[in-house]
């Protein structure tokens, strides 16, 4: 059994003493194929069509964050301990066996969207979880095992470090200008145009000024909103942000098929810790998706370190993922 530790010159928690995916999987069988479902924990939700399931979400397997347990901090003299209290759920975005994203119907992810924006607001109806990180792999240098679309959600009682930083900057930005840094990047890489990589009506892709990764793709709204599942109850906009992933994530499947989507989402607004902090937070946060392609397995290095060198530009990038013109987009 294991239990998350706080390091005091990071402020940062390790999990220790879990040993993530103990039992693997043996058999040929895919489990998130139609059929298969007695191979996974049993449903929470399932989007039916026709008798059919759509998407399908049920806790991990082997989660390192556990529902059962609670957080029950501990001090150790002047170390702090709790238990790895928390949520893993994987949803299955689509019934088709390796069907990707740009594959995919854009009411397809649409769909996906809408089970991830559900899923969300309820995974954080539990006032000890102060985060729900939505993650997708793509391709094995990601550690991805199962070639079958799906995606995690996993609540946990802390906030990732880099959600926790830009948390920081935003709000750093905000005190002084009143204004939210993310609208301000975004109204100024619209006006250079020189990193936009795709654009409709509601949603802005752009290659980051200080890309960590080749083609790394950000995808914001255009208007203010400092949380994705608030967003994402208007089906316009699950149309319009499936258009503009379907465009990016073919762009980056040319050039690789290893990738990671990240949703940097507002924290828990529950949550206790907000209590004080984080009044603002509704001003100065600015939900978006973040798409890191590895072309090829990153060194520890940077990973730990946070020091990243990239040897593709982001304007260059920008031109590359928007094909031909980037208009076309715009509807
Ligand atoms: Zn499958
Ligand atoms: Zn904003
Ligand atoms: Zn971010």
């Amino acid at each position: 059994m294991g239990e998350m530790r706080l390091d005091p010159t990071t402020m940062t928690w390790v999990i220790s003493g879990e040993e993530a995916n103990k039992t693997k999987n043996h058999s040929h069988d895919c489990p998130f194929c139609p059929g298969n479902e007695g191979m996974t924990t049993p449903a929470i939700c399932e989007v039916r069509e026709n008798g059919n399931w759509r998407a399908r979400v049920f806790p991990d397997i082997n989660p390192v964050f556990r529902i059962e347990y609670n957080e029950d901090r501990e001090a150790e003299w002047m170390y702090d301990r709790m238990k790895n209290c928390g949520a893993h759920e994987i949803v299955v975005d689509h019934p088709s066996h390796g069907v990707s994203l740009p594959a995919m119907e854009e009411g397809a992810i649409a769909c996906a969207l809408e089970v991830y924006a559900k899923r969300i607001e309820d995974l954080k109806n539990d006032k000890r979880m102060k985060h729900v990180l939505l993650f997708k792999n793509e391709g094995e240098f990601t550690g991805s095992g199962i070639r079958h679309s799906h995606t995690h959600l996993v609540a946990t009682p802390i906030i990732p470090k880099r959600i926790e930083q830009e948390m920081r900057w935003a709000h750093h930005h905000y005190a002084r200008k009143e204004r939210c840094l993310f609208c301000d990047m975004v109204r100024q890489e619209l006006g250079a145009g020189v990193r936009i990589a795709a654009e409709n009506r509601a949603f802005v892709a752009l290659c980051p000024f200080a890309s960590r990764f080749p083609y790394e793709t950000w995808i914001f709204p255009k208007t203010h909103c400092h949380a994705f599942e608030s967003a994402m109850k208007a089906e316009d906009e699950r149309y319009l942000l499936s258009g503009i992933i379907r465009h990016i994530t073919a762009g980056i499947g040319a050039i690789t098929p290893h990738y990671h989507m990240v949703l940097h989402n507002s924290p828990n607004e529950k949550a206790r810790f907000l209590n004080g902090d984080g009044k603002t937070l509704r001003e100065d946060f600015h939900w978006h998706m973040e798409i890191l392609p590895l072309l090829r397995e990153v060194k520890r290095f940077n990973w730990e370190e946070e020091f990243f060198v990239n040897p593709v530009r982001p304007e260059d990038a920008a031109g590359v993922l928007k094909g031909g013109n980037v208009y076309e987009m715009v509807r």
